[in-house]
């Protein structure tokens, strides 16, 4: 039988998520015996070569390229786990969701300290090949639905180790309640 296919992907998170999976050290080995790769910034495979059956995704959605790569994994991914804060919730790039989209270009092109000087023609980088930002910053599951959540900032290494070996040997996660509490 072939072994389940992992893709992974970054959106508007920091990769911190993907650092705590790789924190999962020798037992990628063990993961290794379990699965194939599919795409991931891991492998730095950029296209989907076929369906894969789970994706971790880290970060939600800032800009318009983030909903269409979003999208992409819910057409050729069985489940999709939102992976940490940003994906769940939209996380710290979410905190501009409160600011009008003027006022935070012209905070990070014109006004800021590091910017003001260094942007003398006072140019919004305009170029057609950046991707659009959005009006705000979207969780992935208001984007697709999302099939399972793994929490915290970045969620531990554990956590998301156990919750891959379990969807790929159809156990039950184990979700601890320290990691879904909130203080
Ligand atoms: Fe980074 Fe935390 Fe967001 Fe993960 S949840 S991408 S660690 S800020």
């Amino acid at each position: 039988m072939s072994k389940p296919i992992i893709a992974t992907a970054s959106l508007a998170g920091c990769f911190g998520c993907h650092m705590s999976f790789l924190d999962i050290d020798e037992r990628i080995l063990d993961l290794v015996e379990l699965v194939q790769w599919g795409k991931s910034p891991i492998n730095d495979i950029k296209t989907f070569q076929q369906d894969c059956d789970i994706a971790l995704i880290e970060g939600g959605c800032c800009n318009d390229e983030h909903i269409h790569t979003l999208r992409e994994f819910r057409k050729h991914c069985r489940i999709l786990v939102a992976v940490g804060e940003c994906a769940i919730m939209g996380g710290l790039p979410a905190m501009r969701n409160n600011i009008p989209i003027k006022e935070c270009l012209e905070e990070a092109y014109l006004n800021s300290p590091s910017t003001s000087d260094a942007n003398p023609d006072k140019i919004f980088p305009n170029d057609e090949e950046l991707p659009m930002l959005l009006d705000k910053v979207y969780p992935c599951h208001e984007i697709v639905k999302m099939d399972y959540f793994l929490p915290g900032c970045p969620p531990r290494a554990d956590l998301i180790y156990g919750a891959l070996v379990a969807l790929v040997t159809g156990q039950e996660a184990e979700l601890p309640y320290e990691v879904v509490k909130f203080d």
